[in-house]
Parts: C-alpha cells; sequence; structure tokens
C-alpha cells in the first residue's frame, strides 16, 4: 500500500523534521511579517527541485512540485505563525523571543508540510500533476490566507487547483496519533461587534434632563441573547459574547456615551449572512426608543470553515488505510474556533483535519489546549502529518 510505505517513509524523517521544528519553536514570530520562518523555510525546501516563490504583501512561501506526467494541481496548506504569548511549556526547545510562542502547534504544520514535500518529491515520477505547498503567515487574525489567495496561491501551478486540504495538530482533547474530521462546517466563523451608544450627559438626580446610556447599554446587552434565540434557528447556534462594556466615571454623573464590544460566533453561512443586520438593526431600534442613538462597527473575522463531504471521505478512507482505522474518527461537531483556511475553502472543495499530538505523558482531557502558556505537542505527530498530507495530495490527483 502506498499510504502505509509513505508513512515508513516519513517516520526516518522525523529526527530531521523534529529538528526543524524545534529550530522554529526557538524563533517563533506574530503576523504576517516572519523573516526567520521563511528563511528556515526557504532552506529546507532547498534541493527539493520546487518552483519556488515568495509573496509581497507577506513573508509567504509558495512551492510549486511538478509531477513526471500531466495532470491537475492540488494543495497542501502549513500555516507558519506563532502568538503573543509568553512560555510556559518546559521543553527544552522552549522560545527564546521573550512573549512569543508557537502556542498553537504551527512549528509542526511548518515541518509537516516540509516532510510532504520532501515524501512527495521522491515520487515526482509517479506524479500525475502537480502540488502546490503553501506556507501561510499571519493565521491567527490578520486574514494570511486571504492575502495569499489574492496573491496568486490557488492558481500558482498554472491553473487553479483541484482541492485543498490542511491539518492541525492539538495538544489536548484528541489522544496522540488521532486524525479527525467531519463533513461541513468544521470550524466557526468569528466576528467582532464595536456599538457606541450617544446619549447626553447630566446630573445623575435627575436624568429626566439627560440622555442616559447606561440603561440603553443594559437593555441591549440582555435583548440581544433575546434576539438571537427568536430570529434565528436554535438548531444552528449563535453564541453572542459582550466582553467589555464601558461607560461613566462615577456614581452621580450620567456620561455621554457608553460602549460595548462583543465576540459573534456562528456556525452556518446563513447565520454568519444574517447576524450582522438582526444585532445592527436591534441596537439602533433600543437606542431610538429611548430616544439616543447609537453606531455599530460590525467587523467580519473569518469566516465559517466548511469541509466537502467527498474530501472528508477521502481523508477517512486515506487516514485509515496508512494509520489503522481506530485513528480515525468524525468528529461530533464542529470547533468554536475560527481558522482562516475558511477563505481557500470557499474557492475549492477540501478538507481540515485535526490530529491528536497530546503528549504520552499527558492526559487529553486535561493537557492544556492550544494557545495555554504550557501546551506541548509531541513531535511524533509530525511524520503522521507529512505522510497524511501527501497521502491525501497522491489519492486525489490519482483520481484525474
Ligand atoms: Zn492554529
Amino acid at each position: 500500500m502506498t499510504s502505509t510505505a509513505l508513512l515508513t517513509e516519513a517516520q526516518a524523517l522525523g529526527p530531521d523534521l523534529a529538528a526543524l521544528r524545534h529550530d522554529l519553536h526557538r524563533i517563533p514570530e506574530i503576523g504576517l511579517d516572519l523573516p526567520l520562518t521563511q528563511a528556515r523555510v526557504l532552506d529546507a525546501l532547498e534541493g527539493l527541485d520546487l518552483e519556488v516563490t515568495t509573496g509581497t504583501a507577506l513573508s509567504s512561501v509558495t512551492a510549486v512540485l511538478r509531477g513526471a506526467h500531466p495532470g491537475p494541481a492540488v494543495l497542501l496548506r502549513g500555516d507558519m505563525d506563532a502568538l503573543p504569548v509568553t512560555e510556559e511549556s518546559g521543553e527544552p526547545f522552549t522560545s527564546e523571543h521573550h512573549g512569543v510562542m508557537h502556542a498553537c502547534g504551527h512549528d509542526l504544520h511548518v515541518a509537516g508540510l516540509v516532510g510532504a514535500a520532501r515524501l512527495l518529491a521522491a515520487r515526482r515520477d509517479e506524479i500525475a500533476g502537480s502540488v502546490v505547498f503553501m506556507f501561510q503567515p499571519g493565521e491567527e487574525g490578520v486574514h494570511g490566507a486571504r492575502s495569499m489567495i489574492e496573491e496568486g496561491v490557488l492558481d500558482a501551478a498554472g491553473e487553479r487547483v483541484v482541492a485543498a486540504y490542511g491539518v492541525h495538530v492539538v495538544s489536548a482533547m484528541v489522544p496522540l496519533g488521532l486524525v479527525t474530521g467531519r463533513p461541513g462546517t468544521a470550524m466557526a466563523a468569528a466576528d467582532q461587534m464595536y456599538v457606541t451608544i450617544h446619549g447626553r450627559g447630566g446630573h445623575g438626580s435627575m436624568p429626566h434632563l439627560a440622555a442616559d446610556p447606561v440603561t440603553v447599554a443594559a437593555e441591549i446587552v440582555l435583548a440581544m441573547q433575546t434576539a438571537v434565540t427568536r430570529q434565528l434557528d436554535a438548531h444552528d447556534p449563535v453564541v453572542v459574547s459582550v466582553g467589555r462594556i464601558q461607560a461613566g466615571t462615577t456614581d452621580n454623573v450620567i456620561p455621554a456615551t457608553a460602549e460595548l464590544a462583543a465576540t459573534i460566533r456562528t456556525f452556518s453561512h446563513e447565520h454568519h449572512t444574517a447576524v450582522p443586520g438582526v444585532l445592527t438593526r436591534l441596537v439602533e431600534h433600543v437606542a431610538a426608543a429611548h430616544g439616543l442613538t447609537a453606531e455599530v462597527e460590525y467587523v467580519r473575522g473569518y469566516p465559517v470553515t466548511v469541509n466537502d463531504a467527498d474530501e472528508v471521505d477521502r481523508a477517512a478512507r486515506v487516514a485509515a488505510a496508512m494509520l489503522g482505522p481506530e485513528h480515525y474518527e468524525t468528529a461530533p461537531r464542529p470547533v468554536s474556533g475560527a481558522e482562516d483556511f475558511s477563505y481557500v475553502l470557499q474557492e475549492v472543495p477540501g478538507a481540515f483535519l485535526f490530529l491528536g499530538a497530546t503528549p504520552p505523558d499527558a492526559d487529553p482531557a486535561t493537557a492544556p489546549y492550544n494557545h495555554s502558556a504550557r501546551a506541548r505537542y509531541d513531535d511524533s505527530a509530525l511524520p503522521v502529518a507529512a505522510a497524511l498530507l501527501a497521502s491525501l495530495a497522491l489519492d486525489r490527483l490519482e483520481q484525474g
């Protein structure tokens, strides 16, 4: 079987991939500009005979592998950025950049994708088509995937890719070596809403002479919860949490303005589209009902990450053949975090999968999860990620 042979080859690359990962882990970088990380990636791809280009608006790396035979193009993606977290993992290869940490495991994504490139480059003669390797900065909130799409990553092989795959490691919840996926919504959309209520300040003893934004703010906070449960289907959940509410300076002065900030999570394209209208109307009209005005700034975060059902079937089949059927599970529900691979999956069918990297000495139920300063990821996930990505590309290309 090709996939088991790939896994064996990937395991032989394991020490190299772990060394690369540790190197990256020591020098984490944040955002769209990751010069040190980019240099390591370019170095690691050296000698593989790939067509390598780098980004303009961001320090991305796009590498194209041309197979020996004609065929379609597929895309494999690894994100490269870290988080503003002060590391407390206790790992011997801990971050040397104070206040910055690869707390989400993107160092494993880079090393895993380099591994996939090596595995596939060694099989060039058998490949009918091309593979685009997408090394992406700026996943953590700054839309790096969207920028790479704008710079042409989906057409890097000279034609639009027919499928795209990504794997995300998790440091808890999923046992080591287990791959999970699900058809349809894999991850939420996350938007932000900033509200300013404009009233008129005055003396707390004579509110009728003022226009109180505080009572209006309080009413809006509660009305938002009612609105999402009354106006939107409860089987397609919407989570609204007001995380910041700010107004005034002291007990007996009615302030002129009040501010709210909320995060909004949705799990379908339909509700992602509907929610801004529902909440904006509500805020403006509650304020108007009391003779005040409100300004809404609705900021779109990442869209819903939606997997293609056929591509998830492929992933399940490929993972089971490679690792054994007990190493693949269908995730019962989406993850409520958001991911900018969603932009890729809006354009082409594909699958975004999770891979357990919980260290063997930790309990997946209690280990620190991704983004924790104490998150630890086991290196044995690296060959699995590399072989899984390579197998998915080969399987899709075999289909023609
Ligand atoms: Zn991540």
